[in-house]
């Protein structure tokens, strides 16, 4: 499948290459606006919602409730997020327990499926000794 892309989602999608890290709608249309200078708030949330409604990018909601982007990708990442200060942190290591079976069986579900996400919640080294 061929996917022709307007030009605010290739300006998006090339941000998320080069960034290769989760990004929010509000810092990816600041980091927008330094590059191309002509683009709102609003065509960066349509774009950001169309493109990810097409499974190129996925979304994952922070501690803070905030909707932080990246593109998918094989080598994706989960996160430790901290219920105290809020901060999240990329789990070391490559290990997923989604495997292919489960990602097979998934599919016979009728089911179209794009990504996953899992995360694990607690106390951050810092806040442990806080709380
Ligand atoms: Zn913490
Ligand atoms: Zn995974």
């Amino acid at each position: 499948m061929l996917v022709k892309f307007t030009k605010s989602q290739q300006q998006i999608l090339d941000l998320l290459e080069q960034l290769d890290e989760e990004i929010s709608a509000q810092d990816l249309h600041i980091k927008l606006r330094k590059k191309y200078l002509k683009i709102g708030l609003a065509t960066v949330y349509r774009t950001v919602k169309n493109l990810h409604l097409q499974g190129i990018i996925q979304e994952r909601i922070n501690p803070n409730g905030e909707s932080l982007y990246r593109l998918i990708k094989d080598n994706h990442e989960h996160h430790f997020n901290c219920v105290n200060c809020g901060i999240s942190t990329i789990l070391k290591g490559e290990y997923c327990p989604i495997n292919q079976n489960l990602t097979n069986w998934c599919s016979t579900q009728n089911f179209k499926l794009y990504y996953h996400t899992l995360e694990f919640f607690g106390l951050c080294e810092n806040c442990q000794n806080k709380v």
